[in-house]
């Protein structure tokens, strides 16, 4: 008998009977808005209007750079046939992907952006009864998808090299759904290895899975851990094209894992993709010296700064990705104030580390006006420092997140 088909936005098709039990899930699943760090760096904004045209962005881990010229050239050259929704351009990018990576193609999923599967993964593998657990400071996405799913957050605070504390993590709780890795991480940059991440992934709760976020692993000489998800690990990998390949704008991520795995997602959505984003990743992915020469690009800028940082004995995390954290010995916020009168506009705060701010790494120019107001910002007194980081223990909590500061 003949399996009857559905096709799907990506140009996918799927049983009907896997359709019914999609809408079913669907249709029991709360509408909730996906965080992006658009919106996390918007949101910190004291006034959320009126940038000036001169300011330096250096808020939202933006590549300054923007998409190559081949990228550029390809969106332009697809414009007549913008009319269509052309399901074999997202076709073609996943095979290309798939190919450089050495990757089955029916183990990559295409998205605009990585924050659509970072969201429904969460949503996917967490409940009430199965928690998320986390690094602290991280990325605050997660956690947000979470508060739709009603999970209970563990947020366990990075080792003192700053990479993620696996052991702590799996350890967190024995009814955990997904743990989260970002690496490298945001906001500090910092990364944890592939041994750490295949103890983590040994050692994980039964019935778990592993989100090993790579937006910003380009700018690192971290392990890639897509083999695993192809090795049909309980691993879900996410990437992205708006950091090194300067596309946060256009929009396009992967999400990479066993097929089954990946299906999990799509209760929570699924769409066609913008084809100029399509076009553009795939002639990203087909210009073989981009991303070492955006490496050195980024590379060469954070350390000038960190040297400029370490010769006026301010203190920063080092760094291996496009952003840092330096402590600026008073309430974070206050600072971001400071900077923001100057024109300057730094990232956000962690409630972990109340004293740190985020940095971008930005273009050569847009960073020695960073110094310059940095040194300034530094000078004026401060006003009262808040308490220590709370203790170790405090991760722990039996309350489902509730509300980000
Ligand atoms: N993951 C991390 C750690 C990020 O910092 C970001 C964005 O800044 C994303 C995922 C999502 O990026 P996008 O949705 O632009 O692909």
């Amino acid at each position: 008998m003949q399996r009857e088909t559905l096709a799907q936005p990506n140009g996918y098709r799927v049983s009907r009977r896997r359709f019914v039990r999609i809408a079913s899930v669907a249709s029991a699943v709360a509408l909730a808005r996906i965080t992006t760090e658009a919106d996390l760096a918007f949101a910190q904004r004291r006034i959320a209007r009126d940038i000036p045209a001169d300011a330096i962005l250096i808020n939202a881990n933006e590549n300054p750079l923007g998409p190559c010229i081949q990228a550029c050239s390809a969106m332009s050259a697809l414009g007549v046939k913008g009319g269509r929704y052309e399901f074999g351009l997202t076709q073609e990018l996943v095979k290309t992907f798939a190919e450089i990576e050495g990757l089955k193609p029916e183990y990559v999923r295409a998205y605009a952006g990585s924050s659509e599967p970072l969201h429904y993964a969460v949503l996917a593998y967490t409940s009430p009864e199965k928690s998320l657990v986390m690094g602290d400071p991280a990325y605050e996405a997660p956690m947000r998808a979470a508060s739709y799913s009603k999970a209970r957050v563990f947020k366990v605070p990075l080792a003192k090299n700053y990479a993620h504390d696996v052991k702590a993590m799996v350890g967190a709780d024995p009814n955990a759904g997904l743990l989260y890795i970002c690496n490298p991480n945001n906001p500090t940059g910092t990364t944890t290895t592939r041994e750490e991440i295949e103890y983590a992934l040994v050692n994980k709760p039964k019935g778990s899975i592993l989100l090993i976020d790579e937006a910003y692993i380009h700018f690192s000489d971290a392990k890639p851990v897509l083999d695993l998800a192809d090795a049909d690990k309980e691993v879900v990998v996410l990437r992205t094209f708006s950091k090194i390949y300067g596309m946060a704008g256009l929009r396009c991520g992967f999400a990479i894992a066993r097929p089954d795995l990946l299906a999990r997602l799509e209760p929570y959505g699924w769409n066609s993709m913008p084809v100029t984003a399509v076009v553009a990743a795939t002639a990203s992915l087909k210009h073989k010296g981009l991303v070492l020469e955006r490496q050195k690009i980024n590379a060469d800028i954070r350390n000038d700064v960190f040297s400029w940082l370490a010769t006026n004995k301010y203190s920063f995390v080092p760094s291996e990705s496009n952003c840092f954290m330096v402590d600026v010995k008073r309430p974070g916020k206050q600072f971001i104030e400071a900077m923001e009168a100057k024109k300057v506009y730094i990232g956000r705060v962690w409630p972990a580390w109340p004293t740190h701010v985020r940095v971008t790494v930005g273009t050569g120019p847009e960073m020695e006006v960073f110094k310059k107001a940095f040194k300034e910002a530094m000078e004026t007194p401060a006003l009262a420092v808040q308490g220590p980081p709370k203790s170790a223990e405090s991760w722990r909590t039996d309350r489902p997140y509730a509300s980000l500061s």
